[in-house]
């Protein structure tokens, strides 16, 4: 693990993860075909599923020319790259060619199956998207929260009232006892476990190290994956993964605002391992490099399989630091490299509970805002009210459900869902991880998780 010169605006760290040689992989070890419509496949729908497959990547990609968020990562032919820059195909264009290709699926597909009836369902849950998508942008949609969690995330979430969430906010106001708002109260005990700036490398290395070392017990990694970490600021999120194909991503942590001792294993196995990182290099290896399915070589981040993606990279976190053993190994490692004292972390593992349980507040003060019910300073008041954020974090969640919409849905909502998936009739870790790891090799997306 070595380590970059800091940049002027922000801190970089080259983080060189190279995996021990793996053991009787499963691995298959067929090369990699490229697209080859045409040239006589074994399976007989195959030639049409990548010519579809193709057709798919370019819309994507053409729609991207509509909206700088949404292609989050693309590594497939560099001429399908540039066919969609040179493309001048309007959202309205793009929604119908989409919809054209659709039809070319069955009408009824399966949610579950084997991988390739699991790839028609995928393509078509995916093109489902892209038309919804690109009908918002052609501005033949309004906003609509359930529309958008339906139609992008392929799923219809709880709806809960903002009342729902009193109690907990009762039981954050007996941990934390005092007469001011509450939110205040929370902010001010959640600044004893600010990570100081000279230790943040310190500690994110060690979370980052632990994730990835329990992560490599279950999962086999791909021998030379890695990533590079960044530290940035002036952000809508908190943390970013930019997969770049052939098992690397740059990972991006933002330090704009205190970043506290709980978000360096939140976020190393959030983005890391077993989370972003390790699905986008699973899913490369099983389903681009050995079946040389290039419609996963592209990920569009208004899509079904975004909720996957942010719920599993939930999930993950339990997963690797099951029950206390998250707390324990930060009282034990990463208390010491910050430089804080530990004797409240206990308190404070509790008061984070609470507030994970606010996070459905909220959905529900996003599907607010996206419904045009609330809308300006309302809504950032209602995020430091019931999800007792800082006045900043409000507004910087305002800024997210601004720019990402529903998509908020997918961390926690989305969680849930691969949790339920991943524990279903379960009983060891070591099974959990396996479900859990096929789950991120495979095509499913959140209609495939409940069957
Ligand atoms: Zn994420």
């Amino acid at each position: 693990m070595k380590f970059l010169q800091p940049p002027p605006r922000f801190l970089a760290a080259m983080i060189m993860f190279l995996a021990l040689a793996g053991c009787g992989g499963e691995r298959q070890s067929a090369a990699a075909p490229e697209n080859s419509a045409g040239a006589g496949s074994a399976v007989e729908e195959a030639p049409d599923m990548d010519r579809l497959a193709r057709d798919y990547v370019l819309l994507v990609l053409e729609l991207g020319n509509h909206d700088d968020s949404y292609v989050d990562a693309y590594y497939g032919p560099e001429e399908l790259k540039q066919q969609a820059a040179a493309s001048d195909a309007t959202p309205a264009a793009i929604a119908e060619r989409a919809r054209a290709l659709r039809q070319q699926l069955p009408a009824e597909i399966p949610a579950d199956g084997d991988l390739e009836n699991l790839r028609r369902h995928y393509l078509k849950t995916q093109l489902r998207a892209v038309i919804a998508h690109a009908e918002s942008l052609a501005g033949a949609a309004g906003p609509s929260f359930e529309r958008e969690t339906q139609l992008l995330y392929d799923t219809r979430p709880p709806q809960r009232k903002l009342a729902d969430f009193e109690p907990v906010l009762a039981e954050l106001d007996q941990l934390l006892p005092g007469d001011e708002p509450l939110h205040l109260r929370v902010q001010a005990f959640k600044k004893q476990f600010v990570i100081p700036d000279d230790k943040m490398e310190a500690v994110f290395d060690a979370a980052i190290d632990a994730c990835r070392e329990r992560t490599k017990k279950h999962i086999q990694l791909p021998a030379d994956e890695h990533f590079v970490l960044e530290y940035v600021t002036d952000k809508p999120w908190s943390g970013y993964n930019w997969y770049r194909g052939g098992a690397r991503s740059l990972i991006q942590i933002n330090t704009e605002l205190p970043v506290m001792i709980d978000r360096a294993i939140d976020l190393g196995c959030h983005e890391g391992y077993p989370g972003h990182h390790t699905y986008n290099a699973l899913l490369e290896r099983a389903l681009v490099d050995d079946r040389g399915w290039i419609e996963y070589s592209v990920y569009p981040l208004f899509s079904p399989q975004s909720l996957i993606a942010e719920g599993s990279a939930n999930y993950g976190i339990e997963l690797a630091f099951p029950g206390e053993e998250k707390t324990r190994f930060e009282k034990e490692v990463l208390y010491p490299l910050a430089g804080l004292d530990p004797s409240q972390a206990e308190k404070y593992d509790r008061v984070l509970e609470l507030i994970e349980q606010l996070g459905y507040a909220g959905n529900e003060i996003a599907r607010q805002y996206i419904d045009g019910e609330i809308e300006g300073d309302q809504v950032v008041a209602l995020f430091q009210k019931y999800t007792v954020k800082s006045p900043e974090k409000a507004a910087q969640r305002k800024r997210f459900v601004d720019t990402y919409g529903a998509y908020v849905i997918n961390y926690n909502w989305g969680k849930q869902l691969v949790a339920d998936y991943v524990e279903q009739g379960v009983a060891s870790p070591d099974e959990r991880w396996q479900r859990f790891a096929t789950l991120l090799s495979s095509p499913r997306l959140p209609s495939s998780l409940d069957w």
